[in-house]
């Protein structure tokens, strides 16, 4: 996909705030430092238009940024922060659940899982949660780059198998600092728009 245009267009917090224009939209998930705003900016092909939005302290945000004038990337924020207050934790619950039972233009989930590492509790959990509502589930596995190539397709059905994943979902490959899977990934998420 060439991305000619992007721009982040609202961070909204409560439904008021969503878009009102019925574009498609993509959302991105993950645990916070999972590589999340590396993916966006990767594949929007800005350096910083994505933050890291998602550091204790600041406001939780759903940002909408708007590609080519003609659908969304909504980036939730990160979850599985240690120091997280449980004021903190219920709000972002509050937020996810008003945004994933009741937005009717969400086509699909990226869902962002460190490559590195078997999927954490909170990356399983994020999992069961998109598709229980129904939701298909594009799995990003990040930082690539750090994986030597014998390894990584141990690495890729580890996260395949440990959140049993449904048919009908795809595990790919990623990494932000070489561009690898990039075209893979656009090609899965044209599929949803
Ligand atoms: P976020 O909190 O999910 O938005 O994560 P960031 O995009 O800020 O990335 C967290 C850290 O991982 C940063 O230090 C990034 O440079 C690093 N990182 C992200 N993606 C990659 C990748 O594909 N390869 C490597 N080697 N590092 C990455």
């Amino acid at each position: 996909m060439k991305v000619n245009q992007a721009e982040i267009v609202m961070s909204a917090v409560s439904k008021a705030q969503y878009p009102e224009d019925h574009l498609s939209e993509i959302a991105l998930s993950g645990r916070s430092n999972v590589g999340k705003s590396s993916f966006i900016n990767k594949m929007i092909q800005r350096k910083s238009l994505a933050r890291t939005s998602s550091k204790p302290g600041k406001t939780q945000t759903l940002n909408f940024y708007l590609i080519n004038e003609s659908f969304y990337f909504v980036d939730v924020p990160g979850y599985g922060y240690a120091k997280v207050s449980k004021r903190e934790r219920e709000a972002w619950g509050r937020m996810m659940e008003e945004y994933f039972t009741t937005r009717e233009p969400l086509k699909a989930a990226v869902l962002l899982i460190d490559m590195r590492h078997p999927p954490t509790e909170d990356d399983l959990i994020m999992y069961d949660f998109l598709k229980y509502y129904d939701l298909p589930v594009i799995v990003v596995a990040t930082k690539l780059d750090k994986i030597s190539k014998s390894k990584r397709q141990k690495h890729l059905k580890v996260i395949e198998d440990d959140l049993e994943l449904e048919p009908e979902d795809v595990v790919m490959p990623f990494s932000a600092e070489t561009g690898e899977g990039k075209d893979q990934v656009w090609g899965k998420i044209k599929g949803f728009l």
